[in-house]
């Protein structure tokens, strides 16, 4: 089986005036979960200073344990566009399931996919109805193949704005959360134009990993990341463990302009 809708480029697209793939490389940061307004406010004010355009921030949590916090729902959704339209920053979350959509398209802009559900092909096929950028999260469990075709679904919908994202495969490796595959990025871009993310909080679950894993990500030729930021990642209600602070990011961000010179890409 073979991608077809996502080998001629080069590719790119832009959101709020903002171009993801080709030359550019973006930071996407927020919590894990949204927690309430002035937190998120808080955070998403740290990042703005930072330069960085895309705020991150869960509202329906796919979680493995149901007696884990599920998250706020819409209610979070609310005060993610809140604070996107305060800070004028692009807001990112997950949708769960196909139900959500109308109010997922109301009130993001753009529509995250986690790994749990790169296999629901109804609702990528939703997802390519509409207009708004797609992130499609590898399956923890899924080769690149089944990976890409997924996003096919989704480009054969109609909707072009997809952005793939490795987060972590299972393996036998027990040291870190999940398996950070990052020869899946050169992988990829032999078979596909999609930008090509990398998520290495979900992948390591450990704090300290975030910033080799962030600098491999950029050298092996990644299109940008998405790391779970927190202004007091110890207090945070999920994730805290792979959770870093604005200063420790700002700290991954300083050096990446000379890997990213690699590609001939810049933040
Ligand atoms: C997330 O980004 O919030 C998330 C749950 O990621 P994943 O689907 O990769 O586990
Ligand atoms: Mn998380």
């Amino acid at each position: 089986m073979k991608v077809k809708l996502q080998k001629s480029g080069p590719y790119h697209f832009e959101i709020k005036g903002k171009i993801i793939g080709s030359d550019y490389f973006r930071i996407i940061a927020g919590p894990c979960t949204i927690e309430n307004y002035p937190d998120l406010l808080a955070i998403a004010r740290k990042l703005k200073a930072m330069d960085i355009h895309f705020l991150r921030g869960g509202a329906f949590k796919l979680r493995t344990s149901p007696y884990s916090f599920q998250g706020l729902g819409k209610s979070a959704l609310e005060i993610l566009a809140r604070v996107g339209e305060e800070t004028g920053m692009i807001t990112v979350s997950e949708i769960t399931c196909i139900e959500d959509l109308d109010v997922m398209y109301r009130l993001v802009n753009v529509i995250q996919v986690g790994t749990r559900n790169m296999n629901n092909f109804p609702l990528l096929r939703k997802l390519g109805e509409i207009d708004h950028p797609v992130i499609l999260k590898r399956g923890m469990a899924n080769t690149v193949e089944e990976w890409l075709l997924a996003a096919e679904h989704i480009l054969a919908a109609g909707n072009r704005r997809v952005i793939l994202c490795e987060r972590g495969i299972r393996t036998f490796e027990t040291a870190t959360r999940y398996t950070l595959d990052l020869s899946a990025i050169p992988v990829v871009k032999a078979q596909s134009q999609l930008p090509v993310f990398v998520d290495p909080s979900h992948s390591a679950g450990i704090r300290e990993l975030i910033k080799p894993l962030s600098w491999a990500a950029a050298a092996a030729g990644a299109d940008g990341l998405i790391i779970e930021t927190h202004i007091c990642p110890d207090e945070a209600v999920c994730d805290a463990g792979q959770t870093i602070t604005p200063e420790a990011l700002q700290q991954i961000i300083v050096p990446l302009p000379d890997l990213l010179k690699l590609w001939h890409k810049t933040l």
